[in-house]
C-alpha cells in the first residue's frame, strides 16, 4: 500500500510487477498474487483539499470522515453526498447546505431530521415535503410555512412550540423523535422516489432513460443494476460507483470518463477497455491489470506489442472459459475488505457466523477502540466546553470510541444541536435504517389495490401508495 502521493508519483514502476501468463494454472490465483504483490493506492480520492479522511471522493474541500462524495465543502461524516455544504451526519443529500441528519435530500437549506425533502428550508422532522419553510414534524406537506405536526400555526405560536422541545438537549431531541416516528405512519409514502424519468424502475433515480432496477442514480439510460450513478451514463449493467461511463459492465468504481470497461475495479479517468483490472486510472486496452496508471496492451502488468497482446487475450480468454472462470467476477476471497468494512454490510446485513460461514473476511473488534470514556457529554449543547474536543467519549450504543473534533463542535453551537452519543457508524446505521435498500418488491398500492414496485419491504409499518394516489393525496 503506498500513501496516494507516493503512488501517482514517478518514483515507481507498475510494469516492474509485470509477469508471463501461466497457462497451466487458473487466472485468479495468478491475478491474486499480482494483487499481493503490486502498490495500491490507500485511499480513492482525486482532488483533495485538507481532507485527509475521505475515501471514494473527489473534490472536497474542508472534509472530513465523508464516503462516496464528491464536490463538498467543509462536510462531515457522511455518505452519497454531492454538491453540499457546512453539513454534517447526511446521507445521500444534493446541493444542500447546513443540514444535519438528514436523508435523501435535494436542494435543501437548513434542515434537521429530515428525509426525502427537496426546496426545503429549515425543516425539521418532515418527510416528503417540497418547498416549505420553518416546518416541524410535517410530512407530505408542499409549500407550507409553520406548519408543526401537520397543523397550520402562526409564526408567533410555531416559534414558541419550537423553543418548548428544547431540542438542544437530549431529552428534548428523543422526546420529539418519537413523536414524529408515530405521527408519520399516519401519512402514505411514495412507493418509489423517481423523478423526471421514463420507464425506469428503482428508487431515488432522476433525470433517467430506460433505466431497470437501478437506485442513487442521476442521468442514467439505457442501463441496469446501476447504484450511485452519476451523469451521463449510457448501456451500462451491474455497477456501483458510476459516472461518465459508457459500455460497461459489472464493476465498482469506473467512469470519469470510462468506456468498455469489464469485470473490474477502481479505474478511471479515461479507461478504456479493460477487462478484470484493479485500481488501474487512464489504462487502456488492457486484461489483468493492477496499480498501473496509463497502462497500455498490458497483461498481469506485463506490455505486449498490440497484436500480441490481441492473441494473447483470445488465447487466455479460452482458456478461463475451461476453467470455467470467464464472465465471472473476481472471487470475494480476493477482495482487501472484509465483509463488515463494505457498504454490502449496509444493503445485506450478515452476523460474523454468516460471512464467515460464506468464506467472507470478519474484522474483529479491537479492544484499543473501546477504552473509557474521558469525557461525559452533557444534556444541552449550552452546557459543552471547549474539553469535550480534548476527550475520548465512548458510543452509548457499541461503545466504541470517537471525539468530538472543533469543526463539527462548532456546527453543534451554531445549529443548537446536541453533541451526538453514539460513534459516526451507530449514527450511520440509524440513518440507513431510515432509508430504503437497493432493491425493490412487489406489493398492491395501499389505495386502489394496484401492483406496484416499492423499496419498502412489506414488512415496513409505512403505507404504501401508488404514485398516482400519492400524487392525488398530496395536490
Ligand atoms: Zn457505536
Ligand atoms: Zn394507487
Amino acid at each position: 500500500m503506498y500513501k496516494k502521493e507516493a503512488w501517482w508519483s514517478d518514483t515507481w514502476d507498475a510494469g516492474d510487477y509485470g509477469r508471463e501468463f501461466d497457462f497451466n494454472r487458473p487466472f485468479f490465483s495468478q491475478l491474486r498474487e499480482l494483487i499481493q504483490s503490486v502498490p495500491l493506492m490507500d485511499l480513492l480520492v482525486d482532488k483533495s483539499y485538507n481532507s485527509d479522511y475521505v475515501n471514494f471522493c473527489n473534490n472536497n474541500k474542508d472534509c472530513y470522515l465523508i464516503f462516496a462524495s464528491n464536490d463538498n465543502e467543509n462536510c462531515q461524516y457522511s455518505s452519497y453526498i454531492w454538491s453540499c455544504q457546512d453539513s454534517v451526519d447526511c446521507l445521500t443529500a444534493y446541493n444542500s447546505e447546513l443540514c444535519y441528519e438528514c436523508v435523501e435530500v435535494n436542494k435543501c437549506y437548513g434542515c434537521k431530521y429530515s428525509t426525502h425533502c427537496t426546496n426545503c428550508i429549515d425543516c425539521i422532522f418532515c418527510e416528503g415535503c417540497r418547498n416549505c419553510q420553518n416546518c416541524f414534524g410535517s410530512v407530505n406537506l408542499i409549500g407550507k410555512q409553520y406548519c408543526f405536526f401537520n397543523e397550520q400555526l402562526s409564526k408567533e405560536e410555531y416559534e414558541k412550540r419550537i423553543a418548548e422541545l428544547r431540542l438542544d438537549t437530549h431529552e428534548g431531541l428523543e422526546r420529539a423523535k418519537k413523536m414524529f416516528t408515530e405521527h408519520r405512519l399516519k401519512f402514505p409514502m411514495r412507493a418509489t422516489q423517481i423523478t423526471n424519468c421514463e420507464n425506469s424502475t428503482g428508487t431515488n433515480l432522476s433525470n433517467c432513460k430506460n433505466v431497470q432496477q437501478s437506485f442513487d442514480t442521476n442521468g442514467a439510460q439505457d442501463s441496469k443494476f446501476i447504484t450511485l450513478g452519476d451523469k451521463p451514463i449510457s448501456d451500462c449493467y451491474d455497477i456501483t460507483g458510476i459516472q461518465e461511463a459508457e459500455l460497461s459492465y459489472y464493476n465498482t468504481v469506473t467512469g470519469v470518463p470510462g468506456y468498455r470497461i469489464v469485470l473490474s475495479v477502481y479505474n478511471w479517468n479515461g479507461a478504456k477497455n479493460l477487462l478484470y483490472c484493479v485500481q488501474s486510472p487512464s489504462a487502456q486496452d488492457c486484461f489483468g491489470t493492477v496499480g498501473f496508471h496509463k497502462a497500455r496492451h498490458t497483461i498481469l502488468n506485463k506490455e505486449y506489442p498490440k497484436e500480441e497482446y490481441e492473441k494473447m487475450c483470445a488465447r487466455i480468454i479460452e482458456h478461463m472459459q475451461k476453467t470455467g472462470e470467464w464472465g465471472e467476477f473476481f472471487p470475494a476471497s480476493l477482495s482487501p475488505f472484509n465483509y463488515n468494512e463494505t457498504i454490502a454490510q449496509d444493503h445485506f446485513p450478515l452476523n460474523e457466523g454468516q460471512a464467515k460461514e460464506l468464506g467472507w473476511g470478519w474484522r474483529p473488534k479491537d479492544s484499543k477502540e473501546f477504552q473509557p470514556a474521558t469525557v461525559q457529554i452533557p444534556n444541552s449543547i449550552d452546557e459543552v466546553t471547549d474539553e469535550i474536543t480534548k476527550g475520548i467519549c465512548a458510543c452509548e450504543i457499541c461503545a466504541k470510541n470517537y471525539r468530538i473534533t472543533a469543526q463539527e463542535l462548532k456546527f453543534y453551537r451554531t445549529q443548537r444541536i446536541p453533541v451526538p452519543k453514539q460513534c459516526p457508524d451507530c449514527r450511520h446505521n440509524a440513518r440507513n435504517k431510515i432509508r430504503t435498500p437497493w432493491r425493490l418488491w412487489t406489493r398492491e398500492c395501499a389505495k386502489c389495490k394496484k401492483a406496484i414496485q416499492t423499496s419498502y419491504a412489506p414488512n415496513r409499518p409505512e403505507t404504501i401508495y401508488c404514485e398516482t394516489c400519492y400524487l392525488a393525496e398530496v395536490y
